[in-house]
């Protein structure tokens, strides 16, 4: 009922050769068994939807801003976004919030004006470790995703991907075991479910967090895990193809 979702998140890494390299070995290794969407840093979206143009990959930004226009230096509009054929919008990663300030409140709005631009919000929330070592794991997430049901409302979640990314696992080589990743996704359908349980059961919600091909295919395998957005992995050509490959 839910396909499985592979996202790549580039963050800030490549440049034109090593990014088309990637594309390359992607595009031929690829098996087609799940969607897959690549964050590139904005700048090489152009070289994406060339390289990408007449396959099912989808491609979108780690980030943007929700005004349609103005005196906002360095920020991309969601028109722009649109424009370049990207389909996705990466919203609220932890390093946006914990490096760049960003909070719950810029993060909703964020998703509003992704929905709004008629584009897929990829919502990331999760814990760091000392939030996980106080037990307030859940607190934190429901907190995060409970700012952004109040700005759109539940039926919005029919559009928006949720990615829960433990910050502790984040490029840290230490993957949530998959039990301990389906008991947090499976507490955020729960959320969503208490709202409204046919639109809980259509959400996809990935795991991120140092993901490898070695652990993919038992995270996948949960039942509340939808797939991946994965960062490091991602910049492995064969690694990633076999991320995506262990989708089912
Ligand atoms: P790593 O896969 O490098 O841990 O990064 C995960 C991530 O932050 C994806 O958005």
């Amino acid at each position: 009922m839910r396909r499985t979702l592979v996202a790549a998140n580039w963050k800030m890494n490549g440049n034109k050769a090593s990014n088309e390299a990637l594309l390359e070995a992607f595009k031929k290794g690829f098996d087609g068994s799940a969607d897959t969407a690549v964050f590139p840093p904005a700048l090489y979206i152009s070289q994406l939807a060339e390289s990408l143009k007449g396959t099912d990959i989808a491609y979108g930004v780690q980030n943007a801003y929700f005004e349609e226009k103005g005196a906002y230096t360095g920020e991309l509009a969601l028109s722009m976004v649109k424009e370049f054929g990207c389909q996705y919008v990466l919203i609220g990663h932890s390093e946006r919030r914990e490096i760049f300030g960003e909070t719950d409140e810029q993060i909703a709005a964020k998703v509003e004006a992704t929905l709004a631009a008629d584009l897929i919000p990829m919502l990331c929330v999760g814990e760091t470790l000392e939030e996980r070592e106080a037990g307030i794991t859940e607190k934190v997430v429901k907190t995060q995703i409970d700012a952004v049901l109040k700005k759109v409302g539940i039926a919005a979640f029919e559009k928006i991907v949720i990615a829960y990314e433990p910050v502790w696992a984040i490029g840290t080589g230490k993957t949530a075991s998959p039990e301990q990743a389906q008991e947090v996704h499976a507490f955020i359908r729960q959320l969503l479910a208490a709202e409204e349980a046919d639109v809980s059961q259509r959400t996809r919600i990935l795991y991120g967090g140092s993901v490898k091909a070695a652990s993919a295919e038992a995270l996948f395998g949960q039942p509340d895990i939808d797939g991946g957005l994965v960062g490091g992995a991602s910049l492995i050509a064969d690694e990633f193809v076999a991320i995506c490959n262990a989708a089912q």
